[in-house]
């Protein structure tokens, strides 16, 4: 994969990493899913800052509320979905709160998305070419001779031959068709890219190459991104912290290395003992009893406690257990983590 000089000097020229500041701040973020069986709160209360130049990963089994996160984030949500509560702020501004005029001109801009299914994203009636010079055009005062050469430019910086920009989708790879969708998310420079599940419908080996095209992408134009996937392995390799959430709700953030490490949710240390890794001793792998739950009626108390072993009987089925910090960066909501509630156990048990 190629970047052009110049197009490295632009990003550099735009980009001042400050590491202090949130580029994106979500708050009780709250998703409901109205359906005839009734209402499904698929997020609840969910909060998580993303900083520039990070790549911040979201995990967790299906259905727990991960990819309808990223959808809200990038307001695509459509009904039966509806954002029910919280913000979401990109630089202060509450993209939540933003009429439909300013999420034109926001998104792409500033935050970009790329979604599982190419195929699904890109138009089968137009070329890879026209689409990426639309984006171009629609945000950019470019004529189609300039924005031409940059669809080739950008082609070229996924790792495309430019030659195929008056190819039709389905001329194209799995793989090349995600990456015509990635070079759109990388057209207008933006600060931030959300990648739901951006290489699940893809080979072990492609999918190897594009995420280590998007780091290298990412370390010369300086994005941050809001990374979505099932593949826990995958996401401690690609992200710098990971949130792990169960049945709508985040239950743990950390640094990738130290969630990997010293899980301290008891969900994320068996998710964590159920995919197999690269590193250390060989181990058994361990799936996690039961499913989750229907969120149309959540459990009371812990969402996790009918499938938690460690269970404090009459406080996890009642009480709810809030996020903790216990880290400097590490954050887990777990009624053992707190130590009033663990004598409470030891007391009672
Ligand atoms: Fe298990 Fe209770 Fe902790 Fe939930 S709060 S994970 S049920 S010990």
């Amino acid at each position: 994969m190629s970047v052009s000089a110049q197009s490295l000097k632009q990003a550099d020229a735009n980009r001042t990493p400050d590491t202090s500041k949130p580029l994106l701040e979500v708050r009780n973020l709250e998703v409901e899913y109205w359906t005839r069986r009734g209402v499904v709160r698929a997020v609840d209360g969910v909060s998580f800052d993303i900083r520039p130049n990070e790549v911040f990963g979201l995990a967790g089994e299906s259905g727990c509320g991960k990819s309808t996160i990223a959808h809200a984030v990038t307001r695509v949500l459509k009904p039966p979905a509806y954002i029910t509560g919280g913000e979401v702020l990109f630089n202060n501004e509450n993209i939540l709160a933003m009429n439909d005029e300013t999420l034109r001109g926001f998104r792409w801009e500033h935050l970009s998305i790329v979604f599982q299914s190419a195929m699904n994203s890109l138009n089968p009636v137009l070329t890879v070419g026209e689409q990426i010079i639309d984006v171009l055009q629609t945000h950019r005062q470019m004529n189609k001779k300039q924005a031409r050469e940059r669809a080739r430019e950008l082609l070229n910086v996924v790792g495309i031959d430019p030659n195929r920009i008056d190819s039709y989708p389905h001329q194209l790879s799995g793989g090349m068709r995600q990456r015509v969708v990635i070079s759109i998310a990388l057209a207008l420079n933006p600060e931030m890219i959300v990648m739901d599940e951006p290489t699940t419908a893809l080979d072990v080996v492609v999918q190897k190459q594009i995420i280590e095209e998007i780091q290298e992408l990412k370390q010369k134009f300086g994005f941050s991104i809001l990374f979505i996937t099932h593949d826990l392995s995958l996401l401690v390799e690609f992200s710098d912290r990971i949130g792990i959430m169960y049945a709508g709700e985040l239950i743990e953030v950390a640094p990738s290395r130290e969630l990997f490490s010293a899980p301290k949710h008891p969900y994320t240390q068996r998710l964590m003992s159920s995919f197999p890794t690269i590193y250390g001793p060989r181990q058994e792998l361990h799936g996690i009893a039961g499913s989750p739950p229907d969120l149309i009626s959540p459990p009371s108390g812990c969402r996790f406690n009918p499938r938690c072993d460690v269970a404090i009987a009459g406080l996890c089925q009642q009480v709810h257990p809030e996020l903790l910090q216990v880290g400097p960066l590490h954050r887990a909501a777990c009624h053992l983590l707190n130590e009033e509630a663990a004598d409470y156990a030891r007391n009672t048990q």
